[in-house]
């Protein structure tokens, strides 16, 4: 089963694409948690960042190159932002198709609102 990200690769999904390339598509998250939320992702499908292997450290490098012109483009990368891949459960991974969340266009707050420890 493609995942839903997979298919939006395919361009059988709508998505608002920011960026596309060989290696990475990027496009605003449906349900956006800041002004500017953007997703970066893989087109190869790795489910999890435990899924992640050696072939992939050109692509996941290239996530953070991405990155950086996004939050340029978007003209947020003086104003700060942050890059967040959740793995799993207990991060609340919901698309088990690994990607960077880029959000910002507003003070954040705490790196973990309600955090547990410390
Ligand atoms: P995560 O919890 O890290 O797995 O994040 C998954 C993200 O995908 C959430 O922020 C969702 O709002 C977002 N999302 C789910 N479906 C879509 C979609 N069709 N287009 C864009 N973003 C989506």
């Amino acid at each position: 089963m493609p995942t839903l990200f997979e298919k939006i690769v395919a361009g059988e999904i709508p998505a608002t694409i920011v960026f596309k390339d060989d290696r990475v598509i990027a496009f605003r998250d449906i349900s956006p948690q800041a002004p500017v939320h953007v997703l970066i992702v893989p087109n190869k499908p790795i489910p999890t960042v435990n899924d992640v292997s050696d072939e992939d450290e050109r692509t996941l490098g290239h996530m953070f190159i991405v990155a950086r012109d996004i939050a340029k483009q978007e003209g947020i990368a003086e104003s700060g932002f942050r890059l967040i891949v959740n793995c799993n459960k207990h991060a609340g991974q919901v698309v088990y198709h690994l990607h960077m969340h880029l959000v910002g266009g507003a003070p954040l707050g705490p790196m973990l609102p309600g955090g547990t420890h410390g």
